[in-house]
């Protein structure tokens, strides 16, 4: 008896945080014209970062799904680099990785691409580090306005206490559209293992990196 209720308080909560997050959908920029082009990392013969529970490109995939669901909710055209567990090398590709990341780019530098934002997870050798972590492309002020507009709306949900910042990251480098990529946990950290294995917990991070979108285009308005 007491689980029936409990459940169905949960139930209630469950749906009034999807209402109040259609409001807040409705109330964001229109995203109309604009074409996103969502990356989940890693994928098909490359796994991405492991840890003994789960694998990275997963999970990057699970987060783009929801992301995607989101933008096109707010009425963007959203370009998926992929749907499924596959890499975008072709067949017999003797330099797996480095085909992949090229084919990746070529999409994101489709000249009717507004941005694009690359989901990963990372991994430290210090297993305190824990939270979101997003990149930025070098000498580009936009990257880092929407970088760090991103990183605002997760560090709420992640409680990271990173800054953003530039790296030696091939996708950042080699692309001349807006874009940046976001880390969104360490695999190598137990908090950030345990809640990136849930749902609810892809869907906070999914709908941050959104809102984090949102805020920038308001800047840009
Ligand atoms: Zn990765």
């Amino acid at each position: 008896m007491l689980i029936a209720s409990l459940s169905a308080v949960l139930a209630a909560i469950v749906v009034i945080r999807a209402l109040s997050r259609a409001v807040t959908v409705m109330g964001s920029v229109n995203f109309n014209g604009m074409t996103i082009v969502v990356d989940a990392g890693h994928g098909g013969k490359d796994p991405g970062a492991r840890s003994a529970a789960i694998d990275e490109d997963e999970i990057n995939l699970k987060t783009a799904q929801k992301l995607k669901v989101l933008l096109e909710g707010a009425g963007a055209e959203v370009i998926m680099i992929r749907e499924s567990d596959v890499d975008l090398a072709p067949e017999g590709a003797s330099h797996v990785k480095r085909e992949d990341l090229k084919k990746r780019v070529e999409i994101m530098n489709q000249p009717q691409v507004t941005l694009f934002i690359s989901i990963h997870c990372n991994i430290s050798l210090d297993s305190r580090v824990q939270g979101s972590d997003v990149y930025y492309q070098k000498d580009n002020p936009a990257s880092y306005q929407l970088a760090q507009a991103v990183q605002g709306r997760l560090k709420a949900v992640t409680h990271s206490r990173l800054k953003p910042k530039t790296g030696d990251i091939y996708i950042l480098k080699q692309t001349q559209t807006l874009g940046i990529l976001a880390e969104i946990g360490f695999l190598s950290n137990q908090e950030d293992l345990a809640r990136l294995q849930k749902e609810e917990y892809l869907e906070e991070i999914a709908y941050a990196l959104f809102q984090g979108i949102d805020d920038f285009m308001k800047i840009l308005q």
